[in-house]
């Protein structure tokens, strides 16, 4: 009998023949053939193109889904449940991640040996971080449009839970416009599946072309930095994701971690949880997660939940300090828990923003922000691995919610052959 190969394996497949031919490329003399056949034209069209078709589903999505979602809710006290459990969540395994890694950092000290002066890189781009208050206004849009055109995450949720809550207020009057959420909803995760058929491809392209350009002696020498990271990762995935689920939901992770690694695939190619929100909302539906927990959690996850990037953070603040020779003390690690755990809810879903708002943590405890230059070398390897981690927070919460308002089909989640099977 022919077995039908799914799509989660061929992506798999993109994924590492895409790495094995990047490096083989960064092996290779520089030529025409190389850097403008290959990297700048071929690789440029499969993996924007896969991107940018990626992105063009984020806004219709998210307010569509997010709209059907708060508007079938038949009251609207469950959307505040909802959203309450969905903020602890994020905020404390947020914290927690930003603990381990302080713990990880103190104790393993990356930045121990290390020669700051020889490996300064010049100039530094430092962006602009945002106050508190920025924040929290930032959210209400002063023109929905804009707030469309701009993507601005945050604002289309605050409009959409609005547009949402005001329907399931008027009741039935309001049936004839739900219909018409609900088809277009219908529509948007057709189109989504149709766009991930071309994953295979895009995710080639993309990792083929990242490691054929990243530097590797900056991976030899920042490898430390980059194993405590990890290592940081990883235990936050294992013990706070691994023990939080089965805490709860009491269910096998294994039928999880086997679908998630087709939004894995995704979110290492992109380094953007905005992109992976469509991909993480057919894997939950065919995890048996009703619209009403993920049109929610996923897109608001996408938008503040970043415990990949706060662990980053608390890596790299202690690395910082470490190869600068300065000792932090207690209330300024509290200071760092604090100001990542904010840092991570202003983070975009975009590639290298938490970088950007690394800034801010470090002003907070006067580290020096030229110490940026020196993680940069493997920035994108480490946003490959943290949007991964923050993307498998959105929807482990996804599950955990949705299992504790019945809102989760437990016979969906343990069926096999639930996946897609690509053509
Ligand atoms: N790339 C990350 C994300 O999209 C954000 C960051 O840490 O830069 O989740």
């Amino acid at each position: 009998m022919k077995r039908k190969v799914t799509l989660t394996s061929k992506i798999l497949i993109g994924l590492f023949l895409g790495f094995i031919f990047g490096l083989f490329l960064k092996s290779m003399p520089s030529s025409y053939v190389k850097d403008t056949v290959i990297i700048g034209g071929i690789f440029k069209v499969l993996g924007t193109g896969f991107t940018t078709s990626i992105k063009m589903m984020v806004v219709p999505l998210v307010f569509v889904s997010l709209v059907c979602g708060s508007s079938s809710m038949g009251d609207v006290k469950q959307l505040g449940r909802i959203g309450s459990k969905t903020m602890v969540f994020y905020l404390s395994t947020t914290a927690v991640a930003i603990i381990i890694a302080l713990f990880l950092g103190s104790v393993l000290k990356p930045g121990v040996g290390l020669d700051m002066s020889s490996m300064m890189s010049g100039e530094v781009a430092i962006g602009e971080s945002k106050s508190i208050v920025d924040i929290i206004l930032g959210i209400i849009p002063s023109n929905p449009i804009a707030a469309f055109a701009n993507g601005d995450m945050l604002q289309i949720i605050f409009f959409a839970l609005l547009t949402g809550v005001a329907m399931s207020m008027i009741g039935e009057k309001a049936d004839p416009v739900r219909k018409i959420f609900e088809n277009a909803n219908d529509i948007c995760m057709k189109m989504v599946s149709i766009i991930m058929l071309a994953a295979p491809f895009g995710v080639f392209a993309l990792v083929a072309e990242t490691f054929s350009t990243v530097g590797k002696d900056a991976i030899l020498v920042l490898v430390k930095y980059l194993a405590v990271v990890l290592l940081g990762l990883l235990i936050h995935v294992t013990l706070v994701y691994g023990g939080l689920f089965k805490l709860f939901t009491k269910q096998k992770i294994k039928p999880f971690l086997k679908k998630f690694t087709r939004v894995a695939a995704i979110t290492f190619s992109t380094s953007s949880s905005n992109a992976s929100v469509p991909a993480s909302m057919e894997i939950l539906e065919e995890l048996g997660v009703g619209k009403t927990t993920r049109s929610f959690t996923i897109p608001m996850g996408a938008t503040i939940n970043m415990d990949g990037t706060a662990i980053m953070q608390g890596v790299a603040a202690l690395f910082i300090a470490q190869i600068y020779g300065i000792d932090l003390e207690m209330n300024q690690m509290m200071t760092i828990v604090l100001t990542a755990t904010l840092a991570s809810i202003g983070t975009a879903g975009v590639p290298g923003v938490g970088m950007i708002m690394l800034s801010m943590v470090l002003t907070s405890v006067n580290l020096p922000l030229e110490g940026i230059g020196l993680i940069m070398g493997v920035e994108r390897i480490v946003d490959m691995f943290r949007t991964t981690v923050n993307v498998m927070g959105d929807n482990v919460c996804t599950l955990i919610v949705a299992n504790s308002e019945n809102d989760f089909n437990k016979e969906m989640f343990y069926a096999e052959g639930a996946e897609k099977v690509a053509v």
